[in-house]
């Protein structure tokens, strides 16, 4: 696994904002942008997404149709706890590596 923190490539900064765009013509797109300079740091097209904290209503906007209400919960369930999961890894492995945010 490697991990990196994104840095602005202009000022330095580690301090960013996040802003999605999303469409039909579109995937979700996320746009890093400076804090500190306002330049794009990094784009990202994402083809999953979960919002921690937003419940279940927020994610099943998201998905498509095609699944059962309780595939639909089951696949909730595993995203929320992957992501919790994930992040907890990647927050472990940061400390280990003596890098903070
Ligand atoms: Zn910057």
């Amino acid at each position: 696994m490697e991990l990196k923190r994104q840095t602005c490539q202009g000022c330095g900064s580690r301090e960013h904002h996040n802003v999605l765009r999303r469409g039909e013509e579109h995937p979700l797109t996320v746009y890093v942008i400076c804090a500190r300079c306002k330049e794009l740091v990094a784009r990202y097209k994402l083809d999953s997404y979960y919002h921690h904290g937003k419940g279940f209503e927020s994610w099943l906007r998201r998905q498509g149709a095609s699944e059962s209400g309780r595939d639909l919960a089951t696949a909730f369930g595993e995203v929320s706890h992957s992501s919790v999961a994930e992040f907890a890894d990647v927050m472990s492995e940061l400390a280990s590596l003596d890098k903070d945010l």
